[in-house]
């Protein structure tokens, strides 16, 4: 995991991608059994976009929230009596924390709670790494929509985009957790036609691309209508208004039903603590992306919110050497994404399971 491009140097703000280096990477990652099918994506300001919804302010929904809520903190005082700790699934039950027990839901925080929370997480965090943290909580962009593309004739395989997530996003370097997964499939076989299940992403070639092999990098998709935030008994997890689906790891109880719910196999539990180096922490974080994580909870990727809300690109596409992956706002005509969207054949997966996925594939 020794690639310091992520957080190292200036910050690159949408523009090209930096030299192509072919050296892989190794992955821990698990391979998703799924069916993939070549459609036409739905696009923005398509019939099924329009149908979208705000999440803040709107009445229905936080009287729902207010239900999980309540549901979330019979769970986690259950839990704090013992339960948890036999069963090994809640972190709350790991450390106990009175300030975080009663800790509202991140979307119901007023601003004077925001900066409360941030003074903690900052205070917590320096206690923990012996390091200051600069936490960062900046709100949805207005306008805006962020999606992702990949071109796929481009991949090569090298896994510095997961490099690049492990380090800007604090995920366990042991156990390993990786929230991108690079598929490796056989050229041929992906002419006839393919399943997800079919790549494999534990390839150890010692260059590539490996001759006569395509990759497929994968990770949460963003989708509109998105499975696991409609199962969440708690309300930890939610789609922002643009367009980033978020976990409140402070509300995830661990129950592991938005696992179950993604079809695209993007969401990873802490099974044990995590555990990061202190001189590879990234101490720039935001509470709805990088936060450090505990043991217990479930946690995905968040299109690197702590620097796309910043205008910046997320870390994964600053790392890749040929260009492969593109971003940025669909509500945006003149965007590369919107580009892409009018201009290429892309398609997203597992399309029939109406999901809409923000995260479109291509052939360049
Ligand atoms: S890919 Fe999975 S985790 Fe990501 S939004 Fe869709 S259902 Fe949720
Ligand atoms: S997307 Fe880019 S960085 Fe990731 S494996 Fe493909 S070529 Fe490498």
């Amino acid at each position: 995991m020794g690639n310091a491009r992520a957080t190292g140097g200036a910050p690159r703000r949408f523009g090209p991608a930096s030299p192509a280096t072919t050296r892989i990477r190794r992955s821990s990652n698990r391979s998703s059994r799924s069916r993939l099918r070549f459609r036409l994506p739905w696009l923005p300001g398509s019939p099924t976009s329009s149908r979208r919804k705000p999440i803040v302010k709107n009445p229905e929904r936080d009287e729902h929230l207010d239900a999980k809520g309540a549901s979330r903190r019979k769970f986690l005082r259950t839990t704090a009596a013992g339960v948890g700790a036999a069963a090994g699934v809640p972190a709350a039950a790991e450390a106990f924390d009175f300030e975080t027990f009663f800790q509202k839901n991140f979307r119901r925080m007023s601003d004077e709670e925001i900066e409360a929370l941030k003074d903690r997480m900052a205070r917590k965090y320096e206690k923990k790494f012996g390091k200051s943290f600069n936490v960062q909580a900046t709100g949805p962009v207005d306008n805006t929509l962020f999606g992702y593309g990949l071109d796929i004739s481009r991949c090569i395989g090298c896994r510095r985009c997961v490099d690049a997530c492990v380090q800007e996003n604090n995920q366990s370097r042991d156990p390993e957790i990786q929230w991108i997964r690079v598929l490796e499939f056989e050229r041929e076989r992906v002419v006839r036609g393919f399943e997800l299940d079919e790549g494999n992403p534990y390839y150890e070639h010692e260059q590539a691309p490996a001759e006569g092999m395509v990759y497929l990098p994968i990770a949460c998709q963003q989708c509109e209508d998105s499975p696991c935030t409609n199962v969440c008994p708690t309300g930890a997890t939610w789609e922002e208004p643009d367009g980033i689906v978020v976990i409140d790891y402070d509300w995830c109880i661990g129950c592991r039903y938005c696992m179950a719910a993604c079809p695209y196999g993007a969401r990873h539990f802490n099974w044990a603590a995590p555990t990061i180096p202190a001189d590879e922490v990234n101490t720039n974080i935001h509470p709805l992306g990088n936060v450090p994580r505990s043991r217990g909870v479930v946690e995905k990727c968040s299109f690197c919110i702590q620097r796309v809300r910043d205008g910046r690109y997320p870390a994964c596409h600053e790392a890749c050497p040929v260009g492969a992956r593109k971003f940025g706002n669909l509500l945006d005509p003149d965007s590369e994404i919107s580009y892409l969207l009018k201009h290429k054949r892309t398609f997203v997966l597992k399309s029939e399971l109406a999901t809409r996925p923000k995260f479109f594939y291509f052939y360049g």
